[in-house]
């Protein structure tokens, strides 16, 4: 029996690969390879190199192996570019997942894990956020997620299909011997734009706006480590196959760190000055979110293991001065 993982080749789905096969799962990976890499995917993975849009694609795979539940991470996620491009959202995440259940059903697979997101919330008035905070995305990227989520929730009632959506909030960091980590093109997230101007890579960090409602007036964020976050996952699958309901939970570490705080840790992580400057604010984030994953631990039994934001960021690091250009050799452009 396989686990399929969509999305295998990615910086999140690629540690969840990773860590299955070390538990023993046998693995099976569709990836497009638009924002994956193929240097990512752990080498006893079975790959499957396509697009799971295309529904003749994902029949043949659902055909050719045995599977015994899903991991979804095949997904667009960048909350600025879907402003822009709100289409490309609907279309790859919730069209993309439609295409998915159809095969699922087809072929009585049951058990679907799949990101969902933080921003499904919004800007929710309190915080920390629990699972029965009001959801009221506030982009197209949260609401395409919330709307996989409802599909998943209606083809439970039609045709028994169990999901797990899992609500990541900030997830960072690699595997601790940096052999995988996170290589994005453009890269828009906090922590590896700080480790690349530790890394002189880039001038300096922009801070995206310094009069939040905050202690120190940049944004807070809850953030989770990779492994962590994974680890949830297949808790998760696990949990569905003991023949427990569908549900949602929330993924991060209860605990907030604002834009100076990351980049202060990081200054002590990476022994560099680190310049930073503040820059105007970033359209669409919300002052705080941290999550309550309360309800992870209690029902999934999830312990995350890191629980310094130190600790996270040090992985990060050794995998950024180990790989600087990521996946790609030095010189080489990057063009995904
Ligand atoms: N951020 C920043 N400068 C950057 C990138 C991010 O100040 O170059 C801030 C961003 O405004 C947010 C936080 O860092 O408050 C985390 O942003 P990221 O894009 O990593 O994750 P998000 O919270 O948007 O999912």
């Amino acid at each position: 029996m396989t686990v399929l993982v969509l999305g295998g080749a990615g910086y999140i789905g690629s540690h969840a690969v990773d860590q299955l096969i070390h538990q023993g799962y046998e693995v099976a990976v569709i990836d497009n390879l638009l924002t994956g890499h193929q240097a990512a995917l752990h080498p006893k993975a079975t790959f499957y190199k396509g697009d799971i849009r295309d529904k003749e694609f994902v029949r043949f795979v659902f055909a050719k192996e045995t599977i015994e539940g899903v991991i979804h991470f095949a997904a667009s996620s960048l909350v600025g570019e879907s402003v822009e491009k709100p289409l490309k959202y609907f279309n790859n995440n919730v069209s993309g997942t439609e295409i998915v259940l159809e095969v699922m059903r087809e072929f009585s697979v049951k058990h679907i894990v799949f990101s969902s997101t933080a921003a499904t919330y919004g800007e929710p008035e309190e915080n920390p956020i629990t699972e029965n905070t009001p959801t009221n995305p506030k982009n197209p990227y949260g609401e395409s997620k919330l709307m996989m989520e409802k599909m998943m929730r209606w083809c439970d009632e039609a045709y028994g299909i169990k999901f797990v959506a899992l609500r990541y909030f900030n997830v960072a960091g690699a595997k601790a011997d940096a052999s995988i980590g996170e290589d994005h093109n453009p890269e828009t997230h906090l922590v590896p734009i700080i480790l690349e101007v530790a890394l002189g890579q880039r001038k300096q960090l922009a801070i995206f706006g310094d009069d939040y409602n905050t202690e120190d007036g940049t944004c807070v964020r809850d953030y989770v480590h990779v492994e962590d976050l994974i680890a949830a996952h297949i808790l998760a699958l696990e949990y569905l196959k003991a023949g427990n309901k569908s549900d949602v939970f929330n993924l991060g570490s209860n605990s907030g760190y604002s834009v100076r705080q990351m980049l202060e840790a990081a200054r002590q992580v990476t022994n560099k000055e680190i310049p930073a400057e503040v820059a105007p604010r970033r359209a669409g984030d919300p002052a705080t979110l941290v999550a309550a994953s309360d309800k992870a631990k209690t029902i999934l039994g999830w312990q995350p293991q890191y629980t310094n934001i130190k600790e996270i960021i040090e992985t990060a690091w050794k995998w950024q001065v180990n790989h600087p250009y990521g996946y790609q050799e030095k010189g080489d452009a990057k063009d995904d």
